[in-house]
């Protein structure tokens, strides 16, 4: 190795290489019940302990314990010769199934859904084109129809959406004070979860949920939906039925789905929808100007590229999105995930 930089060169390259096995570490043992049987637990466990517990084979889940620990998903403490685990911090917080902020819901929809689409991202860039058809063999029109096939897979989908908006929704919603618009809605809003985020923010507000039918219908029967008084659910198509009357509009993660024709027809309905003084919220990762970041804004891309006509776009890309439906002001507030961006009527 000839200087530093060969040498840093050469660590990055090989954390890219194993990437793939580093999200399938953190998948297997989240799938196993690791991190939910170690927060249980309350105390540190042998590897043997957590392998019969988990009906897996020794060798195997002390393999997949050490992983975790050089991953740092894991700690491991030495006592009367033997190795016992317990969970790091991160996955106490992030990955058990109980904490209050646990993303399982995404990770399980990560490595059971968008892991293996990934293998079709080289036909993805060749043709420029989403590959619904290859991934999931489905001739559908977009992927909300793929996702939305079974009330199973529509239930996986709508719940891994929800997991994020517990580290940052309100993050996002306090971006830009919204106290002064007494009626939100949220457009594509599925089971409420950020539009509740947005109301213990501003508890004088009230919210339309606007979703398909199919959608809304489906996560009104989850044991664990709570419908508030002062939250309402309409249903529709928002590019084809109208859209209830609002002060503000949400859209959360809407526009990266669709190309720039359909985001101006679904903005140009809203800005008409839109009391004057109103405005639209777009919640979206939004790329730097040169497009040289964020690398999660990058990789979100990715993903839109291999399931969408959509991508995700730059701060003035969205300024000519909301200019093109009317909008006479755009500002954008950075956040530590998720940016938003609102247009003013
Ligand atoms: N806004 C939520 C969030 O950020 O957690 C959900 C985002 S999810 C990527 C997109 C949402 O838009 C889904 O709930 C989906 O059902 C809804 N959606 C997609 N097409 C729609 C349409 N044509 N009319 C109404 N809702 C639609």
């Amino acid at each position: 190795m000839d200087s530093i930089e060969d040498f840093e060169s050469i660590q990055v390259l090989h954390q890219y290489q194993y990437g793939l096995l580093i999200s399938k570490v953190m998948f297997t043992a989240s799938e196993l019940g690791v991190f939910d049987l170690l927060l249980e637990s309350g105390e540190p466990l042998s590897s043997g302990a957590i392998a019969e517990r988990l009906g897996t084979s020794p060798s195997g889940m002390e393999r997949l314990l050490e992983a975790c620990v050089g991953l740092k998903f894991l700690r491991m403490e030495r006592k009367e010769n033997r190795s016992l685990y317990g969970n790091s911090a991160l996955a106490d917080l992030y990955l058990a199934k109980s904490s209050l902020k646990s993303q399982y819901n995404f990770i399980k929809f990560l490595s059971e859904d968008m892991y293996p689409s990934a293998q079709y991202l080289t036909d993805a860039v060749r043709k420029g084109t989403e590959q619904l058809e290859s991934i999931y063999g489905a001739s559908s029109k977009n992927y909300f129809e793929v996702f939305y096939r079974s009330e199973e897979s529509l239930y996986r989908f709508s719940k891994a959406m929800d997991d994020i908006w517990s580290l940052c929704g309100k993050e996002v919603m306090s971006a830009f004070d919204l106290s002064n618009f007494p009626l939100i809605c949220d457009v594509g809003g599925a089971a409420g979860t950020l539009a509740k985020e947005c109301i213990s923010l501003y508890p004088n507000s009230t919210a339309i949920v606007f979703d398909l039918p199919e959608v809304v219908e489906s996560l009104k029967k989850d044991p664990v939906f709570s419908q508030e008084s002062w939250m309402t659910f309409q249903t529709g198509d928002f590019f084809k039925d109208p859209v209830p009357e609002a002060d503000l509009y949400i859209l959360a993660r809407i526009l990266h789905s669709w190309n720039d024709e359909k985001c101006i027809q679904l903005l140009t309905k809203l800005h008409k929808a839109c009391k004057p003084g109103g405005g639209v919220l777009v919640v979206e990762l939004v790329l730097d100007e040169d497009k040289c970041g964020p690398p999660e804004a990058h990789l979100h891309s990715m993903l839109m590229l291999l399931h969408s006509k959509g991508k995700e776009r730059t701060s003035s890309e969205y300024q000519a999105l909301f200019t093109a439906a009317g909008f006479k002001e755009m500002q954008l507030k950075k956040g530590t995930l998720y940016d938003a961006l609102m247009g003013r009527k």
